[in-house]
C-alpha cells in the first residue's frame, strides 16, 4: 500500500532544517517555561516535551502526566511556539489534544507494537494533526512503514518519521546504534516522507549531539528533533544528552545545510564517473563470472568438487589485505567477495548439473 501523504507545515527558518526543541520531560511548570522562554529567544519554533515517559524499568521517572498538560499550553500562549509530544495511548491522544497539542510523536517502543499502533490510528481517525512515527527499537523497517500505513489508513496525511537509533545489546559508542542505511533505504522507498533526526537519543551523550546533527545534514534529512533543558545536569530523565538552549542555538549556527536538490555541474560530472565505473564494474564481473563457468565445465570433466575451500579462504584473506592497503574496510571487502563467491558456486552448479 502506498502512502498518502500531504506536506507536514511546519514552521523553520529558511536557512536552518526543522527543529523540535525541549526537554527530554516535562518535569516542572518552572523548568517547561523557563527552557521554552529561552528556546523561543533563539528562534525556536516548536517545543518538545515528554508528559508520559515510558521508562525500562519501573521506579524512574514517568512523566507527570495530564498535570503537565496546562504548563505546555502555557508554553503556546506565551511563545508562540508549536507544543509537541510523545503519545502511547489512546487516552494519551485524548488528553493531548484536549490541551491543544500541535504536534504528536509516537515513542519508539509503542512503533514497535502493532496493537499499539493500531489503538492510536483508530484513536486520531479522521483528526488533521502532524504525527511523527519514531522507528521501532528493533531495526525493523517493514514495522516502522506498517506503523506508518495504519496511521495514513486513518486518514492522517501529514506524516513524517523520527530516526532516533536502534537498540542493541552490545552498546558501544552510541546510546543506540543509527544504522543510516534503514532512514536511508526509507528515503528511497517512500521519497516524499519527511525524516527527522533525534541525535540526543541516538548518541545518548551531549558531545555527540553535533556530529549528528550534521550527518543527517549531509544525508538530507528534512530536520532534527533536540533535547533542551535549561540545567541538563539536573534533569530527572536523560540527563546525559541534553544541551541548553544556548548551546543548542550554537550547534545550530554551525550547522552546514548542504543544497541537495539542484545537482551542480560539477556533481553531474562525478556522477557521470561514477556511472561508467560501475558499468566497468559490471562488465568485469560478467568477464569474472564466464571464467567461473569454465572453471565448472573444468571440474565437471575432472570429477572435481566445487567447492573448495583453501581457495575460497586465500581469495577472502587476500582481497582482505588489499582492500586494507586502498583505504577501504576489510570487513568490506570480504563480504563482497563472499557474495561474488556465493554467486560464482551457483552459476558452476548450473554447469554441472546440465
Ligand atoms: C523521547 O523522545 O524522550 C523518547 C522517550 O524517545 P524514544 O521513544 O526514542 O526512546
Ligand atoms: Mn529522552
Amino acid at each position: 500500500m502506498e502512502l498518502e501523504l500531504e506536506p507536514l507545515q511546519l514552521p523553520s527558518d529558511k536557512e536552518r532544517p526543522i527543529v523540535i526543541a525541549g526537554p527530554c520531560s516535562a518535569e516542572t511548570e518552572e523548568q517547561v517555561i523557563s527552557t521554552a522562554h529561552s528556546l523561543a529567544a533563539k528562534g525556536c519554533y516548536i517545543f518538545r516535551a515528554g508528559i508520559w515517559k515510558p521508562r525500562t524499568k519501573p521506579g524512574g521517572f514517568e512523566g507527570n502526566g495530564e498535570m503537565a498538560l496546562p504548563w505546555m499550553k502555557r508554553v503556546k500562549e506565551e511563545t508562540g511556539m508549536m507544543i509537541s509530544t510523545e503519545v502511547a495511548t489512546p487516552e494519551h491522544v485524548e488528553m493531548a489534544l484536549k490541551y491543544g497539542m500541535d504536534i504528536l510523536w509516537i515513542g519508539a517502543r509503542t512503533t514497535a507494537n502493532p496493537f499499539a499502533m493500531q489503538a492510536l490510528a483508530d484513536a486520531l481517525h479522521g483528526i488533521d494533526i502532524p504525527v511523527l512515527v519514531k522507528n521501532p527499537v528493533n531495526p525493523d523497517l517493514e514495522l516502522w512503514i506498517g506503523g506508518l500505513q495504519r496511521l495514513n489508513q486513518a486518514g492522517l496525511m501529514r506524516l513524517g518519521v523520527i530516526h532516533r537509533g536502534f537498540s542493541s545489546y552490545d552498546k558501544k559508542f552510541y546510546r543506540n546504534a543509527p544504522m543510516w542505511q534503514i532512514p536511508i533505504e526509507l528515503r528511497r522507498r517512500i521519497p516524499g516522507l519527511p525524516i527527522i533526526c533525534d541525535p540526543s537519543h541516538i548518541g545518548g551523550r551531549r558531545d555527540l549531539i553535533a556530529p549528528l546533527c550534521q550527518q543527517a545534514m549531509d544525508l538530507g534529512f528534512d530536520g532534527l528533533i533536540v533535547e533542551s533543558h535549561c540545567s541538563p545536569e539536573k534533569a530527572w530523565s536523560d540527563a546525559e544528552q541534553q544541551v541548553t538552549p544556548d548551546i543548542l542555538d550554537y550547534i545550530l549556527s554551525l550547522l552546514v545545510v548542504r543544497d541537495h536538490t539542484s545537482a551542480t555541474e560539477g556533481l553531474k560530472f562525478l556522477r557521470t564517473q561514477i556511472d561508467e565505473l560501475d558499468n566497468s564494474l559490471m562488465g568485469l564481473l560478467a568477464k569474472r563470472f564466464r571464467i567461473c563457468r569454465e572453471i565448472g565445465t573444468f571440474k565437471k570433466e575432472h570429477n572435481m568438487t566445487i567447492l573448495q575451500a583453501g581457495r575460497y579462504s586465500e581469495i577472502l584473506e587476500k582481497r582482505g589485505a588489499q582492500a586494507s592497503l586502498c583505504g577501504m574496510d576489510a570487513n568490506f571487502a570480504a563480504q563482497v567477495f563472499e557474495l561474488i563467491h556465493e554467486e560464482s558456486v551457483r552459476q558452476q552448479l548450473e554447469i554441472i548439473n546440465k
